[in-house]
């Protein structure tokens, strides 16, 4: 996610490919993860859909399990999770024309073909659990079906509509991440992307009213007219996670960056705009494959969309708010969102336990980006001046009101306010990459983010891995440097 800073301290704001080398790579690694088969029958004027989520659940969590669990983020949208999804600061951007309540249900749940109780569980049930009847022994995998339906609320954020757009973030259950002997059950945030997830497949078909255009994580592989309604299909392989954005206002321009198709979404806006919008995505493509490594999907498309804050990140699928009406502030967002396609999409990590990890790597890569593209108005000494300057008033504007303020940068969860998440976990990182870089050379900066790509790809990587990395590169002891950082001991000046 990209929480609006830049600058101004109070700007706040059997699924199978054929074809390319790319594709026939994921084919191969992805043989032996969790499949999902999603249809949605979505309904846009009354913005309601009915869905099946067929999910092949291959245990690779190396325990026997009893059960899986998964998480119904749209439950939190619900009247009772009103608070939980959007800051109290932020409401008016998230509900314009007033509070708006989601309704979501599941339906039905089967087991390899037997039906189950349906059980909720957790923060305003936001957790779905699934009893096996049998023990799944690791590497074994179970086919489980849902039926569930939704209305969306008219809240511009990842699961809700606005005036323009129709935002199908995190709409589906999606299994809770496996580890130290249990599923990570983990609830919304106001903070945030509060989000972990493991590698997985994706086919999900989507039918709704013909005048819409649908944008889709992964490769469209059908687009037609069918009784009267738009059906499209996609398909994604060796993603953590799958979105869908629909308009009836979707123009669309396209272009390549290497062997990627990239697709810009627009509405409102003139051709030169979209083209020049469309050029920023592929360059950051290009910038990020060329630093640490390449993008190695088929498909990114960039998606200008409703939404409350600057953008948010889905695999091989951004969102950029509409309401940036800023040119530079605009791509610097879509600078940011398309850096998440290597911190966060295919290095993952848990999002809500360690934000800085994928948060602070990708607003620094922003700078990186400004390096290597000199065609832009913003560059990195400004962007770097401009953090330190926002962070020094932070601590001392904070610190006036609260007396000594904790800085460390920690669990998403353990901020009271939003400030205080986004300087510690945006702004802070950046001036600790910038120390790194500094303290080892940049040469050698690099050659860890490399490393940490290529060591970490298509799994969850844990801080100790970011530090590895860079000791190995730099072959320098950086624990002490890391910690200092993390728990708040170093003074900012
Ligand atoms: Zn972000």
């Amino acid at each position: 996610m990209k929480k609006f800073i830049l600058c101004f301290l109070c700007a706040c704001f059997s699924l199978t490919f054929v074809g390319c080398k790319k594709a026939d790579n994921l084919n191969n690694l992805s043989a032996n993860l969790t499949s999902y088969i999603i249809n949605v029958d979505l309904n846009a004027a009354t913005h309601s859909a009915t869905c099946t989520e067929r999910v092949m659940y291959v245990n690779n969590s190396g325990a026997i399990l009893k059960n899986v669990k998964f998480h119904l983020y749209p439950q939190f949208f619900e009247e009772v999770g009103a608070g939980k999804v959007v800051a109290s600061t932020q409401m008016n951007e998230a509900y314009p024309h007033g509070m708006s309540y989601a309704e979501f249900e599941v339906t039905r749940v089967a087991v390899a073909g037997k039906d189950q109780p349906v059980v909720y569980s957790g923060e305003c049930d936001g957790i779905l659990s699934v009893d096996l009847n049998s023990s799944l022994m690791p590497d074994k995998n179970v086919e489980i079906y849902i039926e569930f339906n939704f209305t969306l609320p008219n809240c511009e954020h990842r699961f809700g509509y606005g005036d323009n757009t129709i935002n199908l973030g995190n709409f589906y259950p999606i299994a809770c991440v496996y580890e130290n002997g249990s599923f990570d059950e983990s609830g919304y945030s106001p903070n945030g992307d509060p989000f972990y997830s493991d590698m997985a497949n994706y086919s999900v078909n989507i039918a709704t009213d013909s005048a819409y255009t649908v944008a889709g994580s992964g490769r469209k592989t059908q687009d037609t007219l069918e009784n009267g309604k738009k059906v499209c299909k996609f398909t994604a392989l060796m993603v953590r996670d799958f979105a869908l954005v629909l308009s009836n206002k979707f123009e669309v321009v396209s272009g390549m960056a290497d062997k990627t198709a990239v697709d810009y979404y627009y509405f409102d806006e003139d051709d030169d705009s979209a083209k020049a919008n469309l050029q920023t995505g592929i360059d950051a493509i290009k910038t990020y494959s060329k630093l640490y490594g390449d993008y190695p999907y088929e498909n990114f498309s960039l998606v200008k969309a409703d939404f409350v804050y600057g953008g948010m990140e889905y695999p091989n699928l951004v969102l950029i708010n509409a309401d940036i009406d800023n040119v530079d502030d605009y791509k610097n967002v879509i600078i940011h969102e398309t850096a998440h396609q290597w911190w966060y999409g295919v290095v993952g990590n848990n999002e809500h336990e360690h934000p800085w990890l994928d948060e602070g790597l990708t607003e620094y890569s922003t700078l990186l980006f400004y390096d290597n593209n000199s065609g832009y108005n913003l560059t990195h000494a400004e962007m770097l001046k401009a953090n330190k300057e926002n962070y020094t008033l932070f601590m001392s504007v904070y610190s006036d009101v609260l007396g000594d303020i904790d800085t460390s940068m920690r669990s998403i969860y353990d901020y009271s306010t939003e400030p205080e998440y986004t300087y510690c976990t945006y702004v802070k990182s950046v001036l600790m990459f910038e120390s790194l870089n500094g303290l080892i050379g940049q040469k050698k900066f690099i050659s860890g983010l490399k490393e940490y790509y290529s060591a970490n790809k298509y799994t969850n990587a844990k801080p100790e891995n970011l530090i590895s990395a860079f000791e190995k590169t730099s072959k320098t002891a950086l624990t002490n440097f890391f910690n200092s950082w993390l728990q708040g001991k170093v003074v900012v000046r």
